[in-house]
């Protein structure tokens, strides 16, 4: 599975063999496409999607590219699972959360108790500083301090999203970029690449 943030995008780089596979670097080409997948976004609105599926031309293994806006394995959008993240660094409860957001309860508790875990928060903060440290390191010391852990991963993140909206890709959902980021682990263990 390889993530990315602008579909339209990784079309022109797969068709100019500009896109590398994951495994080996070698050039990837297009491919057909995975299985259509519908996931839930805000509301009762529903996003349709059917990835694209490339082979890598050097050791012919295949890759799925799997946009940004949705995670592996979930059935709702990164911004709905990041609204939901956000609120409870605000200190909204699930049951709140499951209400605003119209999702069940046990989802909500799922999406909260991975970002519980001290080691997973860090490592979401972290990629959101990585990758200020490649489009502009002056933002990461303007962060400011939250009084949790989860506030401070979602600070980095949300400013690495903002700073890269605004110099490479102003077309790109903030969320979207923030699932591009954290790799679609934004409440996920890692997953690891495998074939698609
Ligand atoms: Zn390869």
């Amino acid at each position: 599975m390889i993530g990315i943030a602008d579909p339209s995008q990784a079309e022109t780089d797969l068709a100019s063999g500009t896109l590398t596979c994951p495994s080996c670097t070698g050039p990837l080409q297009p491919w057909g496409h995975a299985r259509a997948r519908t996931v839930r976004d805000h509301g009762t609105t529903t996003v349709a999607l059917r990835p694209r599926r490339a082979r890598c031309r050097t050791c012919r293994g295949t890759h799925v590219l799997l946009p940004a806006v949705v995670a592996p394995r979930r059935a709702d959008t990164t911004a709905v699972i990041g609204s939901a993240l956000l609120a409870s660094a605000r200190g909204a409860g699930y049951r709140r959360i499951a209400a605003e957001l119209a999702r069940p309860l046990s989802t909500v508790r799922r999406w909260i108790r991975a970002v519980r875990d001290p080691e997973h928060v860090e490592w979401l903060r972290v990629q959101g500083v990585l990758w200020l440290a490649r489009v502009d390191r002056d933002v990461i010391a303007d962060l400011a301090p939250q009084p949790t852990r989860l506030g401070e991963a979602l600070t980095a993140l949300a400013a690495a999203a903002v700073t890269l909206r605004a110099r490479v890709a102003p077309h790109v959902p903030p969320w979207t970029l923030i699932g591009q980021i954290t790799r679609g682990r934004l409440v996920g263990r890692p997953v690891p690449a495998r074939p698609g």
